[in-house]
């Protein structure tokens, strides 16, 4: 098929590969202002561009016949610009006097956001490009590299949003609010677009990806690279009976909250299998472990008498959101540093109630603190412990305790939390100690109280799950796992890739950049089959944005080889270096969530 050419005297700048890596990208954040690109682009397909090496000379229909000048695009963009501007000030505003008067003194959103653009791109001029988040260099034809500006600064690109001024005389403007909330979101990147993964019993770890939710075109089959389900056990025969036979006894739903009508023999069972596992006098169960650890902390926190609260600055959302809320006095220590939690712990008087609270195997860098150590650095000053072993249970530990059991610790351990969302593969969350903090935990906690409990399917999923991981079986799912773990992680660092360095089994990537480490997933999605999920901001910092991947026992040395190839060769489509492989690996810096 005969195809024209792009004319845009910008975009023929850059390499094929640098555009085709981009393409989703620069589609998304503003292809209807680029009247040459957006033109371009519907008319190229995937195949119609496999083989072209650069797009200058790539033969591509258009209906422009002759280039446009620098000045006449210029004078599109800025046509375009007036006509957006026009409109959001016709479509979006009322016209009162309030709102005519906040207009007076806001910036209008342009078609391009905010403009930021480094000074090795300043030759690449084009208003459009310079509305996307990535910024290009030039390709070096001598070098056979493509580099992108890692020095972009994110946080600069994401402009200020005016939200409605609250106006005595008029109601609140809602939907104005919300639509300004999510631009801010969508400028920023971290606007998050879910995959729709369909998992089918006994594939694991393939899924189907489903373009579409009400048809089957265009579903396919993926590999999963990313679930928490990290033993598969979600698919267990076992507990898919346990499933089967719980739903035929008992129905579907619990019934009622714990207190009214909502605890059964499944219940307390569960329970007690948990606090035998964590070799605990007791143990209670929640609808999720967000809502233990929220609850949990929330609840001891706002009742011990002055208490202080020491939180590890690597701590998730749900202890973070406890601790907060509770609103007693905190102190934050640096990711796993014993020292500095004992700096502080010093300047608490020792008679004051403290809690400890921070996770064995961190989720995001899979770092796994020097457990003993912190314990015993917080019992030296009289604190309580709080744990929380959500990515360590069903995974370290002769039983699948965690990393307590692993480290023969869990005598010192005073309140562990866990989930059996992630490899006992279900739903639910519980904390686990002594019969009397548990019982206090059940009278006083509202999260606990005033909320349907789990159902019996649930429960019997996950009971079957402890009894799998306390067996021969769980051990060898264990074992198998960390094999393939070592196995993916060494041959992502021979290919080159920036592995952050950790001793656990989460492998992450470092990438330093949202709107790159979406591009990638995508491609790795859309021309591989492979799926993985960009970890952006708020779950890691901005510029510490990540590819999190997470090895299961049901990974092939195939796929590992598949993934590795794939991802290698998106990492360089996007414009990314690799490390050279005789260059040892630095660890990354250690990239946190906001601190409590
Ligand atoms: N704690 C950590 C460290 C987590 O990563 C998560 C996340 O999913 C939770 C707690 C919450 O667990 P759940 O998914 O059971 O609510």
């Amino acid at each position: 098929m005969a195809m024209p050419i792009l004319k845009c005297p910008f975009l023929s700048q850059l390499t094929f590969q640098q555009v085709r890596a981009s393409a989703p990208h620069i589609l998304s954040t503003g292809v209807e202002s680029c009247p040459i690109f957006s033109n371009f682009t519907r008319k190229i397909s995937t195949s119609n561009i496999h083989n072209a090496s650069n797009l200058s000379s790539t033969n591509v229909s258009s209906s422009m016949s002759r280039p446009l000048s620098l000045n006449e695009i210029k004078a599109v963009h800025e046509k375009m610009l007036e006509q957006k501007n026009h409109q959001y000030l016709s479509s979006k505003v009322k016209p009162t006097i309030s709102n005519v008067n906040t207009l007076m003194n806001t910036k209008i959103p342009t078609p391009y956001g905010e403009i930021i653009i480094s000074a090795e791109c300043e030759d690449l001029l084009c208003p459009f490009l310079k509305a996307t988040p990535i910024a290009f260099r030039r390709v070096n034809i001598d070098q056979d590299t493509i580099e992108v500006n890692r020095k972009l600064n994110t946080d600069k690109i994401a402009r200020p949003i005016t939200l409605p001024k609250i106006d005595n005389a008029n109601p609140f403007e809602y939907d104005a609010f919300f639509d300004a909330k999510i631009e801010a979101k969508r400028l920023d990147n971290s606007y998050r677009i879910f995959k729709r993964v369909q998992r089918k019993s006994g594939c694991f770890p393939q899924a189907e990806e489903k373009k579409h939710l009400h048809d089957d075109l265009e579903s396919r089959t993926i590999t999963v690279w990313c679930s928490n389900d990290y033993l598969g056990l979600g698919q267990h025969p076992k507990l898919r009976k346990a499933v089967i036979d719980a739903v035929t006894a008992h129905g579907s739903g619990s019934g009622g909250t714990r207190n009214i009508s909502g605890t059964s023999p499944l219940h307390e069972k569960l329970e007690e299998q948990l606090a035998r596992l964590h070799q605990k006098e007791s143990a209670l169960l929640f609808t999720s472990c967000y809502v233990a650890n929220d609850t949990a902390l929330f609840t001891l926190a706002k009742s011990l008498p002055q208490c202080h609260i020491l939180s590890d600055s690597g701590n998730h959302a749900s202890m973070i959101q406890g601790i907060r809320n509770s609103q007693v006095p905190k102190h934050v220590f640096r990711h796993n540093d014993v020292n500095h939690l004992e700096e502080l712990l010093k300047k608490i008087p020792r008679h004051i109630p403290k809690i400890v609270a921070f996770e064995t195997v961190h989720s995001m860098d899979g770092s796994i603190c020097d457990l003993e150590t912190m314990l015993d650095v917080a019992h030296e000053y009289g604190s309580i412990t709080f744990i929380d072993e959500v990515h360590a249970v069903g995974l370290y530990g002769h039983n699948g305790a965690g990393v307590g059991e692993r480290d023969h610790v869990l005598h010192k351990m005073d309140i562990i939390s866990g989930t059996l969302g992630k490899a006992f593969g279900s739903i639910g969350g519980y904390i686990a100690g002594s019969a009397k903090m548990t019982d206090f935990v059940r009278s006083y906690g509202s999260g606990f109280i005033f909320t349907t409990s789990m159902p019996p399917t649930v429960l019997a999923s996950a009971l079957a799950a402890i009894e799998i991981s306390m067996s021969d079986e769980g051990r060898a799912l264990r074992r198998k796992q960390q094999e393939n773990v070592r196995e993916l992680r060494s041959k992502l660092v021979d290919a080159g890739l920036p592995v952050i360095m950790s001793p656990s089994h989460i492998i992450p990537i470092h990438v330093g950049n949202a709107a790159l480490a979406t591009l990638l997933c995508n491609h790795l999605l859309d021309r591989y089959s492979i799926y993985i999920q960009s970890i952006n901001y708020p779950t890691v910092q901005r510029g510490t944005e990540r590819l999190r991947i997470a090895a299961t026992p049901y990974h092939t040395s195939e796929m590992i080889d598949q993934l590795v190839d794939a991802l290698t060769h998106v990492w360089k489509d996007v414009g990314l270096a690799l490390k050279s492989v005789a260059q040892p690996q630095q660890q990354q810096p250690i990239a946190l969530r906001h601190h409590a």
